[in-house]
């Protein structure tokens, strides 16, 4: 609406919006369909993907669903009959299509949401490649997928050979007769050394801290400390770690042999990057022909800037799925619910949240004008 109460030509009106469909997105879009909101009418979900499967549809084609560990279904529709040997983009763009379908979300792609910022009479403007909405709250679930992390080293633009992120890996075959350096403890780190090892003419593993292998079954109990740890980080604007930071990395069978083969063995971080490799300071050098940066991702959230979340400390400051500066807004798959049961939860309680605001006008944002104007609020006698 403009500032004469009109609504403006290409603004669609309605309660929620979600941006984003993996698993965050849509098991907010189920809840949202539990508590009586029509797809379309009451909700729309943006996706920029051009396919269901939220980021899995990327990830490489040896990433197969055998591999992937404690992926847990969306609520309401399990995944059975898998074959572990097919890719687990595939496996799991073909299950989040048929969720898509059976819940009947009406997922809109690709629609990309390029920027949220204030609307009137409280309303939350979501500005994308498809017009503009007009919505009462905002459910962000955009993930970490679009936003690769490459730390900057001196000498990084004159390396001859070739830089590639875990985003863009094509999977070992590339790597054939290479000299790889892979950068970052990670899990991505390490699954990328033992698939590239046997193609691989060598590979050296860098991290910059010693890496920590978490031995024994990593059961609920571990799962829940990892998770207060990043939620303690969140709750203070901090922004949130990597799950194996806290978790430690796993130890299968695999990884317990790659360590006995030396595939495993980690140097320190070097100090430089050189035309033909790495450098330290104490005169060691590699000369590699590609650097793999394992380097983790960091929330998509750009989009969210002109509404000013972000804490001094970088990152956005959460009261469970809420922004704490915004109670419109929330954010799933952020943080201490970026895992797929992580994702699963943080739908429903944003979904709940949402509820009790949208039913409940004391709880409401004033509107901006209001604010601009510096309306009074009547103070109850
Ligand atoms: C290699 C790898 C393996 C993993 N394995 C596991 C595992 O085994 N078990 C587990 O629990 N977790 C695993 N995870 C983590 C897991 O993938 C995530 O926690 C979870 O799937 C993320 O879901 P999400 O919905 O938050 O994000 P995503 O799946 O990234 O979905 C975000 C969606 O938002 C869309 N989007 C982003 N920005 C915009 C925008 N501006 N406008 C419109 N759309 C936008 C994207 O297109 C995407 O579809 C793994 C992660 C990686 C990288």
């Amino acid at each position: 609406m403009n500032d004469i109460g009109v609504r403006d030509a290409g603004v669609t009106d309605v309660d929620v919006v979600v941006v984003g469909a993996g698993q965050a997105g849509l098991s907010s879009a189920y809840h949202l369909r539990r508590k009586g909101f029509e797809p379309g009418r009451d909700f729309v979900v943006l996706d920029h993907a051009p396919r269901p499967g939220g980021a899995w549809q990327f990830r490489w084609p040896s990433l197969t669903y055998g591999k992937v560990h404690g992926m847990h279904a969306l609520p309401g529709m399990e995944l059975t009959g898998a074959d572990p040997a097919r890719p687990s983009s595939e496996v799991i763009g073909e299950y989040f299509a048929a969720y898509e379908d059976r819940f009947g979300l009406h997922v809109r792609r690709p629609v990309d949401v390029r920027r949220v910022r204030e609307g009137a009479g409280g309303r939350l403007l979501v500005e994308t490649s498809a017009g503009t909405w007009a919505t009462r709250a905002l459910i962000n679930a955009t993930g970490t997928w679009d936003r690769p992390f490459w730390p900057r080293y001196p000498g990084q633009e004159t390396f001859r050979g070739r830089q590639v992120h875990t985003a863009d890996y094509p999977g070992p075959e590339a790597f054939r007769g290479k000299r790889v350096v892979v950068v970052g403890g990670g899990a991505s780190g390490t699954q990328h050394l033992m698939e590239i090892a046997p193609y691989a003419a060598a590979t050296w593993w860098v991290t910059r801290r010693p890496p920590v292998f978490a031995d024994g079954p990593f059961d609920e109990e571990r799962g829940r400390a990892a998770v207060a740890m990043v939620e303690e980080r969140v709750r203070r604007g901090l922004p949130p770690l990597s799950v194996v930071s806290v978790t430690g990395l796993a130890v299968t069978d695999a990884v317990r042999e790659a360590r006995a083969n030396g595939v495993l063995d980690r140097l320190p971080m070097f100090d430089r990057i050189t035309p033909t490799g790495v450098e330290w300071d104490d005169g060691r050098r590699i000369e590699a022909d590609v650097i793999l940066w394992a380097t983790g991702f960091r929330a998509a959230v750009d989009h969210l800037a002109p509404l000013r979340l972000r804490e001094p400390g970088g990152g956005i400051r959460l009261d469970g799925t809420r922004a704490a500066a915004d109670p419109r807004v929330h954010l799933v798959g952020y943080g201490p619910s970026a895992s797929t049961i992580g994702a699963n939860r943080a739908g429903r309680a944003a979904v709940r949240d949402i509820v009790r605001l949208l039913g409940d006008e004391a709880v409401a944002v004033p509107a901006p004008e209001a604010r601009v104007a510096g309306a009074e609020v009547p103070v109850p006698a």
